[in-house]
């Protein structure tokens, strides 16, 4: 029996996301959720895709990691998936960040463990969760291929000129401070599946793709190779997110400690947790603020116009650094639904060659589609992520060898 199906694995601090593909369709078997471990109410829902398998949920107490990974085990067991199956090729991990070493999807064996590690006071909140989801799942299954996909991979290529701070040098260097840009499986899936929609090579386009979640970042990508990203050492830099800040002078860290006095840790809170479009609203949902705005909502609307200014002016930036652009991609829970925002942020933009048609700008649908009007200069397009995807096809061609990456 070929072994052709990936277990993509993707462990936060207390939740574990999961989904069963398999790569000769490149079709879903399983997907589910482990929400709240540690927690007195930790729960699991688990839906499996294949014949008339419904929704199951387990609500009992989740511990740790441990306990979440043998409870997703004995679920996919009960539909015949178990981790034991000889049909499972290997597990596809999400791993947040790889520094400046993980260029590409790595099968994981000790020292790479041991690099992951290393890494975790630039991924505080990341890097642990997802070195305890891979040991958890070698354990279970210590012959299966366990596979490390890197959020930062895709930017490796940043020419220094862009990964650069204008800092000290041996600063930087000996604290490792630099870009690594996030999201980079999102943005490599959607730059090229963008340039599938427009009938072209990856190689043969130049496409600025908006992900725009409850993180948001952008990136630049010539010809298939992204040479710029709006998150930096850490997500918080660039966009106006859902709860982060993006950009802000750094300054203002100096003052609220001198003025403020607050602590790191307190404005880190800040930065991350209580700015963004929660900060200037108290809503970082964008349909809750569009219904806000409807009835006249004055912060709801600043939000609004702040969120899409950022936008704009990263749009115009990455523009600047591609010299031609052919696409812009929208993507994520905002770019893939929120019309206002694609039609705001592509608005007075017609001398960079950017327009979108408010027709098919407010078709709602789940394919990559174009809605700039024909024949525009720069097609505009919203192109839905698939995060899961990406990393189970970089997994198999990777334990597979067969180069099917896409
Ligand atoms: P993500 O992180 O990609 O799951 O995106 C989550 C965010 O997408 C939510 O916080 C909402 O702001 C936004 N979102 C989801 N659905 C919609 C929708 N139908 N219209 C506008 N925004 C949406």
């Amino acid at each position: 029996m070929t072994a052709t199906r990936v277990l993509v694995l993707n462990s936060g601090s207390s939740s574990v996301k999961y989904q069963l593909l398999d790569m000769t369709d490149d079709s879903r078997l399983a997907t589910g959720l482990v929400e709240r471990i540690g927690e007195g109410t930790s729960r699991l829902l688990h839906t499996p895709l294949t014949g008339e398998g419904a929704e199951r949920a387990r609500h009992e107490p989740i511990p740790d990691h441990a306990a979440a990974l043998k409870a997703v085990a004995s679920e996919l067991a009960t539909d015949g998936m178990g981790l034991d199956s000889p049909r499972l090729a290997a597990v596809g991990h999400r791993v947040v960040h790889g520094g400046r070493r993980f260029t590409e999807p790595t099968v994981v064996d000790e020292p790479v463990l041991r690099e992951i590690e290393r890494l975790i006071p630039v991924a505080p909140l990341h890097n642990p969760a997802n070195l305890r989801g891979i040991r958890t799942a070698q354990a279970m299954n210590p012959r299966l291929p366990q596979v490390a996909v890197f959020d930062t991979a895709f930017h490796t290529t940043l020419p220094e000129h862009a990964a650069r701070y204008a800092i000290d040098v041996a600063t930087a260097d000996s604290h490792r401070v630099r870009r690594y840009g996030f999201h980079g499986t999102s943005h490599a899936y959607v730059s090229r599946r963008t340039a599938r929609l427009l009938g072209k090579r990856p190689d043969e386009v130049n496409v600025i793709v908006l992900h725009l979640g409850n993180g948001a970042s952008a990136s630049a990508v010539r010809g298939g190779v992204c040479v710029e990203t709006s998150m930096g050492l850490t997500p918080l830099e660039g966009l106006v997110m859902g709860t982060r800040s993006g950009d802000i002078d750094p300054a203002v860290i100096f003052h609220l400690s001198r003025v403020a006095g607050m602590s790191v840790d307190e404005i880190d809170t800040l930065l991350n947790k209580r700015s963004g479009l929660v900060g200037l609203c108290g809503d970082n949902d964008m349909r809750e603020i569009r219904r806000r705005i409807e009835q006249g909502d004055g912060a709801a609307r600043l939000a609004f116009d702040v969120y899409v200014h950022r936008l704009k002016k990263y749009v115009g930036a990455y523009v600047a650094v591609l010299g031609r652009v052919d696409a812009v991609a929208f993507t994520a829970g905002v770019g893939e639904n929120s019309a206002p925002v694609r039609e705001a942020t592509a608005g007075g933009l017609e001398g960079l060659g950017l327009a979108v048609d408010p027709e098919l700008n407010a078709i709602r649908g789940e394919e990559p589609r174009l809605i700039s009007p024909a024949g525009s200069r720069v097609a505009v397009a919203v192109v839905p992520t698939d995060e899961e995807l990406e990393i189970a096809r970089q997994t198999y061609s990777l334990v597979a060898g067969d180069g099917t990456s896409t």
